[in-house]
């Protein structure tokens, strides 16, 4: 821990891509650490391969970030005290270490090839042996070194790794030690001057007074050159927690095969931000109270604890996915969900890309309505395509809407209710049950016989949602201007039942 006890964590992403389940798990948990202990969370951007990094992606990993509710404290937009905190903007500082750690004979230039490099390798390879680096300009006497160097060799710097072993103690691997000897000495520097991965984040973490660094357990081999590079710099070492590869049901490691693993893509498709942090959240920990799974993301950082994190690699599962996110649409209201639900609405030319006030209301209870059925918002348009005017004229019944008015006693009910609701101007859902009361009088039904054709007449459907919330839905909409007609009782009943008042007239 730091001098001022503080939790300080980072999550260090290369913006070379978008960002996928698995990056943000570890955003996720570094963030819910940090909250933990009312610490801070930093956002560092990993920029050094020019070539891959993107501006483009460093932006929407902002905003994936953002969109999951996981503010950082520190970063490359909004600054801190540790900054820069762009790799690229902090050569500056990498060269000023490596300057110190060669005057102190705690690193080497090393002189050899590309070629020279690779030849070794291979010999050592062929031999059965682990490739390393040979060590070569480990030693190099002042007359060598002056002869390189006056011929202008291009070099590398290379750490001295000291002999010994080095360990560490991993929050999530345990106990984890290696002989240095099986380390070749870390190239710090490349012969162009550019600094390293492993370079770059010691610096990055010790400058940054990270006391935690939790990360994928892709980095659990350089953790040790990492620690080698600590203690050459007399700095304190953080404590590290690695996560395991997230797997598709499969066993497989998860990818574009198993669906959508980018946060953009899952944004796209309609799931809710609190529902996919709360699952991800999921990925490898368990709340110590057992069973409680759906938990808002402070609620989550409150119990949270690195030591209830598993070693073992989970299993990104799309079935509880879908689970966790119809369980948050269903208890979100409709107020809430309509922003986001109305573009895939105006997408399906249902609304206009801009909500006005009445519509966005009327979207609103729409979606409340019909939301029961839904894993993500994308398929709320179809669901709630009840509440529109029919696709076609004479409309299409379901089986069970043509059995609820293909028998006299369902049909002389439904011209019933029409009778009487076509004396009203609209229908409220109070109207309606008086004119129920009174259809149940004249024909003598009641129950499924007098509610089922009904429903039939106004929806065409068998079953769907409760009628008294319906019809104001349909009478409000057919009201408004929208791109695909609501129609209105009146409109529903003349369209389902209009060929048979044909008949009355
Ligand atoms: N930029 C590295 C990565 O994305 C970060 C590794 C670390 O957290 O140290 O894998």
């Amino acid at each position: 821990m730091n001098s001022e006890n503080q939790v300080r964590v980072r999550f260090a992403p290369s913006p070379t891509g978008y960002l996928h389940v698995g990056n943000v798990r570890t955003a996720l948990f570094n963030w819910l650490w940090a909250r933990h202990f009312n610490g801070s969370f930093i956002l560092r951007i990993e920029d050094t391969d020019a070539e891959r990094s993107k501006a483009q992606y460093e932006k929407q990993l902002m905003e994936d970030l953002r969109w999951l509710g996981l503010e950082w404290n520190e970063g490359v937009d909004c600054g801190g005290s540790y900054g820069p905190y762009r790799q690229s903007d902090r050569y500056e500082i990498y060269q000023k270490y490596a300057q110190q750690l060669l005057e102190e004979d705690k690193a080497f230039r090393c002189f050899c090839s590309e070629e020279e490099l690779e030849n070794h390798r291979r010999q050592r390879l062929a031999s059965g042996e682990t490739a390393r680096y040979s060590g070569k300009c480990r030693h190099l006497s002042a007359a060598e070194l002056d002869a390189r160097l006056r011929s202008n060799t291009p070099f590398t710097l290379r750490l001295r790794v000291r002999p010994g072993t080095v360990g560490f103690s991993d929050l999530v691997f345990g106990r984890v030690e290696i002989e240095t000897v099986q380390i070749s000495d870390p190239v710090l520097l490349r012969s162009d001057g550019s600094p390293t991965y492993n370079f770059c984040c010691v610096i990055d973490d010790f400058l940054m007074k990270i006391t935690h660094v939790i990360r994928g357990d892709g980095h659990l081999s350089n953790t040790h050159r990492q620690i080698l590079i600590y203690e050459a710099l007399s700095a304190p070492i953080p404590e590290f927690a690695h996560l395991s590869t997230i797997l598709g049901p499969d066993g497989q490691k998860l990818s574009k095969r198993h669906g959508a693993t980018s946060i953009e893509e899952f944004h796209r498709q309609g799931y809710l931000p609190e529902a996919l942090a709360n699952y991800l959240a999921l990925l490898g920990w368990s709340s110590p109270n057992e069973g409680q799974e759906v938990m808002s993301l402070d609620e989550i950082a409150q119990q949270f604890d690195l030591s209830r994190i598993i070693k073992h690699p989970a299993i990104f599962d799309n079935v509880k996915l879908d689970w966790m996110n119809r369980t948050y649409i269903i208890k979100t209201n409709g107020n809430d969900l309509v922003d986001d639900a109305g573009e895939f609405f105006a997408e399906a030319g249902l609304v206009p890309a801009k909500l006005e006030p009445d519509v966005r209301s009327w979207l609103a209870q729409a979606i409340d309505l019909t939301k029961t059925h839904v894993d993500h918002l994308d398929q709320l348009p179809r669901e709630a395509g009840i509440v529109y005017g029919f696709e076609k004229d004479p409309p299409e019944l379901d089986a069970d809407a043509r059995e609820a008015l293909g028998n006299p006693d369902g049909k002389a009910v439904a011209m019933e209710f029409m009778r009487l609701a076509l004396e009203k101007e609209s229908l409220s859902p109070e109207s309606y049950r008086e004119i129920v009361a009174q259809v149940k009088a004249n024909t003598r039904q009641k129950g499924r016989n007098l509610f089922h054709p009904i429903r039939a007449a106004l929806t065409g459907r068998g079953s769907g949602p409760d009628l008294e919330r319906l019809i104001p839905l349909f009478e409000t909409g057919s009201r408004l201007n929208l791109p695909r007609k609501v129609m209105s009782c009146r409109e529903r009943l003349q369209a389902i039942l209009g060929a048979e008042l044909h008949e009355l007239n």
